[in-house]
């Protein structure tokens, strides 16, 4: 069983981390993961939100719905300052240096690690970071929400090579983001953006993380467009945090060859990896998807990168 999308365990040192993570993966019976860091960038995210972005934001969410919705956004329309100062508390709680992550993993042959580009650096400070650790990184993540980024933005390219030369992947995070990525201004990591970067570097594989459908207002919010995305020869997508609807709605629809197995573990509040597993084999799906989703897709994209050997060579 292959892990396609996990996280480590917040507000611990790299270790502790890595090894509550293994414990967790042979609870559930999962024998690799690959682990995404998450790096936000604070000045990216004043400059992004500020007051008057955020109270335009939310006119226009007011206007946009009432019904459940109505609640969550009116706790931050309450108390904006304080929302603002909570984003920055749990962003900068989330935030792991990206050499750090990647190097400190580097000794464990079951967590495959994938970093994060991170906003407050330049493209070419990201694409030096990338150059700096080689075949240690299995990619690079990007957070349109988060990074308030376009993964179609020029200035992006140089990495998306980079990265391919190493026959690596770029995971794109799609649909919304708890807090004030669930309002429509902010929503927009769009799986429509990753098949335009994916049709313009053709040398690497894009994953379309939580198949479009990230969001607690409005589940499913991009599946559609995630579902046209992988029409995309190089173009993956990941089940982490997708309603299982989600998932057997794509494996009928587009076929399981491209789909990879992901728990979004520990991002999903109450979630175990344990139970992660059971939903996905429980999935009304046939018995060859279940396989391919949760080991032999994610095995064929590994063995096109160049950082397998080391890990393959040092497995139990
Ligand atoms: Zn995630």
């Amino acid at each position: 069983m292959i892990d396609f999308h996990t996280h480590l365990p917040w507000g611990l040192g790299l270790r502790e981390a890595a090894e509550a993570l293994r414990a967790e993966m042979r609870r559930a019976g999962v024998g690799l993961s690959v682990v995404i860091n998450v790096e936000a960038g604070l000045r990216t995210f004043r400059e992004n939100v500020g007051w008057e972005r955020l109270q335009r934001a939310l006119r226009e969410a007011l206007e946009y719905s009432f019904s459940p919705r109505a609640g969550y956004i009116a706790s931050i329309f309450l108390e904006p300052e304080r929302a603002l100062m909570e984003h920055e508390r749990v962003l900068a709680e989330i935030s792991r240096d990206s050499l750090e992550f990647a190097r400190g993993l580097s000794g464990y042959s079951d967590l495959v690690p994938v970093i994060s580009y991170n906003p407050d650096l330049s493209p070419q400070q990201n694409l030096e970071r990338l150059r700096e650790l080689g075949e240690l990184s299995l990619g690079m993540k990007v957070f349109p929400t988060l990074h308030f980024l376009d993964p179609d933005r020029p200035s992006l390219q140089p990495l998306y090579a980079e990265i391919g030369s190493m026959g690596g992947i770029v995971i794109v995070h799609t649909g919304c983001d708890p807090g004030i990525w669930e309002l429509p201004a902010f929503c927009t990591a769009r799986p429509s953006s990753v098949a335009r970067a994916a049709r313009k570097n053709r040398g690497v594989k894009f994953v379309v993380a939580h198949l479009g459908a990230y969001s607690a207002l409005n589940p499913g919010i991009y599946f559609k467009e995630a579902l046209e995305a992988l029409a995309e020869e190089n173009v993956y997508a990941d089940t982490s945090a997708a309603e299982p609807e989600f998932v057997e709605r794509a494996v009928d629809e587009v076929g399981y060859d491209k789909i990879l197995y992901g728990s979004d573990y520990p991002a999903v509040a109450g979630l175990s990896m344990e139970r992660a597993v059971r939903e996905v084999l429980g999935l009304n799906i046939e018995e060859r998807a279940k396989r391919a989703i949760t080991r032999e897709n994610a095995l064929k994209v590994l063995k096109g990168w160049a950082g397998w050997r080391r890990i393959s060579a040092s497995a139990p």
